[in-house]
C-alpha cells in the first residue's frame, strides 16, 4: 500500500458543508493531522489515529503528514473551509519544499471546501457579487504595514472585501485601526457585516454601515465583509450589483 496525503477542507462548520469527495477521503484515512478544533469534528475509528496540534506549528505539521505518507499511511490533514485559503495547503508545499526529494513522488492532492466569506456572503444575500479582494488582518506571517498597504489599496480600488482573522485577544487594537482605515477610503455610509460561526449553532450575522461599526463586532470566529460603493440593502438581504456605477 503506497501512502498518500489528502489536504482538505471541513468547510464552516455544518457537517452538510462538507463535499462527499472529502467524506470519503476522512473514511479512507489511517491518519488525520489538524488543529485542535478540526480534529474534533472527526468522528474517532478504532483503526484511525488522530494527530492534534497547535495552530501555530502548520510547517511542522506539514512534515509530519509527509512524513506518515512516506512510511506507507492515508494522510489527511484538515483545515476548516476551504484549505487553500488561510489554511494548510501552502504550509503541506512549504514543507514539501523544504524536505527531502522523495516525498516530491508521493501522491498529494488538495481537496476544495467552502470557505468562510463564501458561507457568510450566501447567509447575507450577495454583497460579493461583484469583484472583491480576500485579506487576512493577522500579522502572524506578515508585517502590519503590509496589510495597511494592501487594505488602502484594495478599498481605494472600489473593491468590495472579506476579511479573515479580523480580531484576536493578542491583538486587540489593529482592527480599530482598520475600521479608521476603511472609514478614510470608503466614507461612513459603506456597509459592512460581521458573520460569526456561520453555520454552526452560534452563528451571529449582522450588517451595519462603516460609521455605525465598532470593533467589538468582530472576534476571531468571524470573517468581515465590506462592500463596495454600490452595496446596498434589499429587505433582509445584502447585495452587490453586478455592475459598477
Ligand atoms: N481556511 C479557512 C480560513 C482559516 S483562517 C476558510 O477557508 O474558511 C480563520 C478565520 O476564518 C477566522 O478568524 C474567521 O475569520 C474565518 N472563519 C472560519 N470559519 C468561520 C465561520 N464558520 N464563520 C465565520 N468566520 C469563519
Amino acid at each position: 500500500m503506497t501512502g498518500s496525503v489528502v489536504i482538505a477542507g471541513l468547510g464552516p462548520g455544518d457537517d452538510a458543508l462538507v463535499t462527499p469527495e472529502v467524506t470519503a477521503a476522512l473514511a479512507e484515512a489511517t491518519d488525520i493531522v489538524g488543529y485542535i478544533p478540526y480534529i474534533r469534528r472527526i468522528a474517532p475509528r478504532a483503526d484511525l489515529t488522530l494527530h492534534e496540534s497547535d495552530n501555530r506549528v502548520e510547517l511542522e505539521r506539514g512534515a509530519h503528514a509527509l512524513e506518515m505518507a512516506a512510511e506507507g499511511k492515508r494522510v489527511v490533514v484538515v483545515s476548516s473551509g476551504d484549505p487553500g485559503v488561510f489554511a494548510m495547503a501552502s504550509a503541506l508545499f512549504e514543507a514539501l519544499e523544504a524536505g527531502p526529494a522523495g516525498w516530491l513522488s508521493l501522491d498529494i492532492r488538495v481537496l476544495p471546501g467552502i470557505t468562510a466569506m463564501l458561507a457568510a456572503a450566501a447567509r447575507l444575500g450577495a454583497p460579493l457579487g461583484h469583484d472583491f479582494a480576500a485579506i487576512n488582518l493577522s500579522d502572524n506571517l506578515k508585517p502590519w504595514a503590509l496589510i495597511e498597504t494592501r487594505l488602502r489599496a484594495a478599498a481605494g480600488a472600489g473593491f468590495a472585501m472579506a476579511f479573515y482573522n479580523p480580531r484576536s485577544k493578542a491583538r486587540p487594537h489593529q482592527f480599530a485601526r482598520a475600521l479608521d482605515i476603511l472609514r478614510e477610503e470608503c466614507g461612513g455610509k459603506t456597509l459592512i457585516s460581521f458573520a460569526r460561526a456561520v453555520s454552526t449553532p452560534e452563528e451571529s450575522v449582522t450588517a451595519v454601515t462603516l460609521e455605525e461599526a465598532t470593533p467589538e463586532m468582530a472576534d476571531m470566529r468571524t470573517v468581515v465583509i465590506v462592500g463596495n460603493r454600490d452595496t446596498r440593502r434589499v429587505g433582509r438581504f445584502v447585495y452587490t450589483p453586478r455592475s459598477a456605477s
